[in-house]
């Protein structure tokens, strides 16, 4: 399964929030075996929303949009997702039932638009804020406060699958340069992704089957320097 992500929020081009939901949902997908295509941050403007929103759920097995689901101005998800779907911002009954048995809160107690979900899309109920996410056909639509994104991912999660890799890590302490002949010995070798991380050590992904990922894993550690190793 193919997905694209879809992070929504000024604050977050500006660089005063870090994009922390992107790593989160792209960690929780890789467990589950899904493949994150494309992350892409937009805007709180409603037409750029839309716009990689229609194109995305054309070319991805689904499409995860977070952020901008408030009562405030500049919350503008919801009806760029309708307007993707050509379809209305409608209030919903199953919203303001599940807010006034779990928050107690009234219809009255809600600012405008808090109950809107586009026509035809099951609403997901938030767990720990107010303000209701939603799936529509293929597309998910979750908060922007990390720990209600992560609670409402929680219950969808089952729908997201695919074929779950093994993953080892080895560090190396050398240069990342004089390590490419180990990598090419690797995939001459193995069935294995190899994926290679420089920082203050050299840190080496590899991914594949359990089996060959391990016998990887093992040849390589006998054949680098390790951190701490003279
Ligand atoms: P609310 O209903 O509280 O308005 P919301 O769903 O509308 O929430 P936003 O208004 O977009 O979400 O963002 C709420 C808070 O979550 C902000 O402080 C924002 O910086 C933070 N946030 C939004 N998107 C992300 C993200 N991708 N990663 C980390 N934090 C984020
Ligand atoms: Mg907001």
């Amino acid at each position: 399964m193919n997905v694209a992500l879809v992070t929504v929020g000024d604050e977050l081009l500006a660089g005063d929030t870090v994009n922390t939901n992107a790593a989160w949902l792209g960690r929780r997908l890789a467990e589950r075996g899904v493949t994150v295509e494309r992350v892409t941050t937009v805007p709180d403007r409603t037409d750029d929303i839309a716009e990689v929103v229609t194109e995305y759920r054309e070319r991805y097995d689904a499409v995860l949009v977070t952020g901008g689901l408030g009562p405030t101005h500049d919350d503008v998800t919801m009806a760029a997702v309708a307007r993707a779907f050509g379809v209305d911002l409608i209030e919903s009954e199953s919203v303001l039932e599940w807010l006034a048995e779990n928050g107690g809160y009234s219809r009255q107690d809600l600012t405008e638009g808090t109950s809107h979900v586009p026509e035809g899309a099951r609403p997901l109920h938030n767990d720990v804020g107010v303000a209701p996410g939603c799936v529509i056909g293929t597309v998910y639509v979750l908060p922007g406060v990390p720990s209600e994104m992560e609670a409402m991912f929680e219950r969808v999660a089952g729908e997201f699958d695919g074929e779950v890799s093994h993953v080892e890590f080895v560090d190396a302490d050398e240069p990342e340069s004089g390590l490419l002949d180990r990598f090419e010995a690797l995939r001459e070798r193995f069935e294995v992704k190899v994926g290679s991380y420089p920082g203050e050590h050299v840190r080496v992904k590899l991914e594949g089957e359990r089996e060959e990922v391990e016998r990887a894993a093992a040849w390589l550690r006998a054949n680098v320097t390790a951190p701490g190793e003279e």
